[in-house]
């Protein structure tokens, strides 16, 4: 499932292929945007906002079309905005080759002379001013991800829900941005955390968000997501869709934590990481 890093390495292909070029050819296959064209503008790069991707469009004649991902984005620019959410990805390749996903799951196409970029199965595709950019970021909590990642706003977000299981506090996006359901579980393990615990109540919570960064870092640049270091399948994970603890042995138990309607299906070790 895409979580902070994947959406971070999609941004580097984005931007490894397209950024700094003037596009030849956009088609985006949603409805509301279906007949924006887009031609002769210059993709300027691709910002990440924990899930979230944001791709910066300059158009023709402007003089600012980069570097990539430095703020400020210029006033006229264009952001188009897409979330993987469950199944979707962005592979880039030669223009003209044939993709690897059935087309008729394309939701955008981005195309310079001779590279291409397409958004596979997207959960959300849409085109933002950079007022609409600045909304759509003000909810979020601090990204772990970005080089600026201010842990001490992150905390103080995480302990306004302090009462709550520390699994469904550390993946609420609007708390602290790019941890998903797999690295939540890992970094409960990693750091002896009940993911019953209260927020509130886990011991040196610095360290744990620490370790979430350090978790996320780590497979930026990995093709396999792995918490154990080992990226065979099966063996990526400590407790993550395990049956057993990876590190002692023990029976790995799952539960549904959350609220109604939001649950995420937690797996934890008890003896490694029993209840405080
Ligand atoms: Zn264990």
């Amino acid at each position: 499932m895409p979580e902070g890093d994947t959406v971070f390495r999609a941004a580097r292909r984005i931007d490894a292929a397209l950024a700094g070029r003037v596009l030849s050819r956009t088609d985006f296959r949603v409805p509301a945007i279906a007949t924006t064209d887009l031609t002769g503008w210059t993709l300027r790069g691709t910002r990440t906002h924990g899930k979230h991707l944001l791709t910066d469009l300059v158009p023709p004649g402007s003089d600012d079309t980069g570097p990539a991902w430095l703020d400020p984005v210029p006033s006229d620019a264009l952001t188009l905005h897409t979330h993987l959410k469950m199944e979707g990805t962005w592979l880039t390749q030669r223009t003209g080759s044939g993709w690897k996903r059935p087309e008729f799951t394309a939701r955008v196409v981005l195309e310079s002379e001779d590279r291409q970029a397409v958004g596979f199965s997207l959960g959300i595709v849409a085109l933002l001013d950079q007022h609409g950019v600045a909304e759509l970021r003000a909810p979020l909590g601090p990204d772990l991800l970005h080089p600026d990642f201010d842990a001490d706003e992150a905390m103080r977000r995480l302990r306004s829900e302090g009462s709550l299981p520390f699994v469904q506090v550390a993946q609420n996006q609007r708390l602290m941005a790019g941890l998903g359901n797999m690295y939540t579980c890992e970094l409960a393990f990693l750091t002896g955390v009940n993911p019953y615990t209260p927020l509130n109540a886990v011991a040196n919570l610095a360290r744990v968000v620490t370790r979430a960064r350090l978790l996320l870092e780590q497979n930026v640049t990995r093709a396999v997501q792995s918490t154990t270091g080992v990226l065979s399948a099966g063996r990526n994970t400590w407790v993550y869709r395990q049956k057993a603890c990876r590190r002692c042995g023990t029976r790995v138990r799952v539960a549904k934590i959350g609220y109604v309607g939001q649950e995420r299906t937690t797996y934890w070790c008890p003896r490694c990481q029993p209840a405080a």
